[in-house]
């Protein structure tokens, strides 16, 4: 599609700011959401970028983004954190379990709801998993991120049974490889570039109903 509107929640830097720029580069729209001034994003200021500010631990900051009806072919929600706190279950704390889950799972889930009928219908809503949300997959560690994605891709197949399927959306949980990002480290393999180039592919073959869990090859992940 090369005139297609996508909505990227949480474009401040990093992967979600390379698929703005990557989305722009296709000839589609873009909406961009920052929590606070990104000079990375405001490079990319152009005739087919709007940027607005949310936050996806507060509802209110995306009730009325503006955005009419139908109006989006796509919503990706990037927004995630690895936790700067403890990731284990017996030193994690209440506030620290409180902040990742809202912000990787909850706030995701519920930003998704409230996103869902900016999307047509046979449009597609994205979230930015990761494979280490998968159960099948998982060789433990990283107690506390794990939980938060496999609660996303969780919250995710619900909402596409429940909210999506009626009107033809496609709801994919998608991991983006291992990334050279602040959260990713520069040892990780790929670059912002190698693993934006795979996803907005994959973005632009979704749509049309079901769910999906896929890494940025468009490969099917164990749930
Ligand atoms: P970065 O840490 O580089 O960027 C994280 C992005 O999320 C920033 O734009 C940040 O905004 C935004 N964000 C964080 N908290 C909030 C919030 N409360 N509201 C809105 N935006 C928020 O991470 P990556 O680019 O590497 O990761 C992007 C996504 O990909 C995440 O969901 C991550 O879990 C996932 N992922 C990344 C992998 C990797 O190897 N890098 C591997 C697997 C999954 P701000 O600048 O305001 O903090």
């Amino acid at each position: 599609m090369a005139d297609g509107t996508i909505f990227i929640f949480g474009a401040s830097r990093g992967i979600g700011l390379g698929l703005v720029g990557e989305f722009l580069s296709r000839g589609w729209r873009v909406i961009a959401s920052e929590r606070t001034h990104s000079d990375g994003l405001h490079a990319l200021a152009c005739d087919h970028l709007s940027i607005v500010t949310a936050d996806v631990t507060d509802p209110a900051s995306y009730a009325d983004l503006g955005l009419a009806d139908g109006s989006l072919d796509a919503v990706l929600i990037n927004a995630g954190i690895s936790g700067a706190g403890h990731q284990s279950s017996d030193k994690a704390t209440g506030e620290e379990v409180a902040h990742v889950m809202m912000t990787n799972a909850f706030g995701p889930a519920k930003a998704g709801r409230t996103l869902l009928p900016k999307i047509r219908d046979g449009g597609t809503l994205g979230f930015m998993s990761s494979i280490m949300g998968s159960i099948a997959d998982s060789t433990g560690g990283y107690e506390l991120y794990r939980a938060s994605k496999a609660a996303l891709n969780m919250l995710a197949k619900g909402l596409a049974e429940q909210d999506a399927k009626p009107r033809d959306i496609e709801v994919v949980a998608l991991h983006p490889g291992w990334v050279q990002t602040d959260m990713g480290g520069q040892q990780a393999p790929l670059t912002v570039a190698q693993s934006v180039a795979g996803l907005a592919n994959v973005i632009d073959d979704c749509g049309g109903g079901g769910f999906r869990y896929l890494d940025y090859n468009g490969r099917v992940l164990p749930f």
